[in-house]
């Protein structure tokens, strides 16, 4: 299960890493009818699969533990002992996991980050998520909160971040960021957007990130120029994370990758003229995710499926 603020989403996962059935559900705002709706999920997949295990994957702070939901800004559970909840309700051993990290497992079992000993993963969306793999294994940090690349300072003083601080990476490299960059550059040079400029001018709240990269495939110049400087802005952050993690693979993944042919070869030079030294160590190799938002499902199923086994 894919358990995010919107919705919980579940599926049946194989062995393969396959989807073989999936359903969804609107996220109750309580936690007792959150825990009422998972089971109900996991239920109804039951009567049509035959499932040994579930796995949550959870857009929030997971404890050391991994028994426990700590924090979760979209949902209902506050140092809550999600895992035994729900095992209690449905009868099966249940895991529980971060939903980026979910996200990396899959990728680094099934998709574009196979076979990879060290991955990092960087989901552009609203926000930015991110997991990383160090020796094949995810890597949660002491506290079971790491890594939270997304809000990584890269504007000192910059945009306001809604975790309080300002100029997170994600607000200048995410889906949220793309829009307020176009509508920064629409304010800055009048009369040089077609698409865009018409629409932001009948409602503001019409540009989104995923308009403007619409707009900049029909050749709107101030959507373009938003895309160049979303390309930089990942291509510096890749750099950063580069330069702590080394990693093999980096892969883009989130809403904001569908977009990639825009963006992530012009992202590849910003990030090799970034790091460090580039000239003289192999550069990672920067690639779009493959298994989109089902990501989070197959890696929770896969996590739970590894767990029960043991
Ligand atoms: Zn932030």
């Amino acid at each position: 299960m894919d358990v995010g603020g919107t919705s919980v989403r579940a599926g049946v996962v194989d062995e393969q890493g396959a989807l073989l059935d999936t359903t969804r559900v609107g996220t109750p705002s309580d936690e007792g009818a959150l825990e009422d709706a998972i089971s109900g999920v996991v239920e109804e997949l039951r009567n049509r699969h035959d499932v040994a295990a579930a796995g949550l994957a959870v857009a929030g702070f997971v404890g050391t533990d991994r028994r426990t939901v700590m924090f979760a800004p979209h949902l209902a559970w506050r140092a809550a002992p999600v895992a035994e909840r729900i095992a209690k309700r449905v009868g099966l051993p249940v895991t529980l996991e971060h939903d980026a990290n979910a996200a990396t497992l899959a990728e680094h079992r099934f998709g574009a980050a196979r076979g990879a000993k060290v991955a990092a993963l960087v989901a552009v969306g609203t926000g930015i998520g991110a997991g990383l793999l160090l020796d094949g294994e995810i890597y949660r940090g002491a506290h079971g909160v790491a890594p939270e690349l997304g809000h990584l300072t890269v504007v000192r003083g910059g945009r306001p971040c809604p975790c309080g601080k300002y100029g997170c990476w994600e607000r200048y490299c995410s889906g949220t960021a793309l829009a307020a960059t176009a509508i920064e550059l629409l304010a800055k040079h009048p009369g040089r957007s077609t698409v865009l400029a018409r629409e932001a001018a009948g409602d503001p709240g019409s540009v989104t990130g995923r308009r403007v990269a619409g707009a900049a495939r029909d050749g709107d110049p101030i959507a373009q120029l938003a895309m160049t400087e979303l390309s930089r802005w990942l291509g510096e952050g890749l750099a950063l994370v580069a330069d702590v993690f080394d990693p093999e693979v980096m892969v883009v993944a989130g809403g904001v990758s569908e977009s990639s042919p825009l963006f992530l070869d012009e992202a590849r030079e910003h990030y090799a003229a970034a790091i460090t030294g580039s000239r003289h160590r192999p550069l990672a190799r920067i690639r779009t995710a493959q298994l989109g938002d089902d990501a989070a499902i197959v890696g929770a199923a896969t996590l739970a499926r590894e767990a029960a086994a043991r």
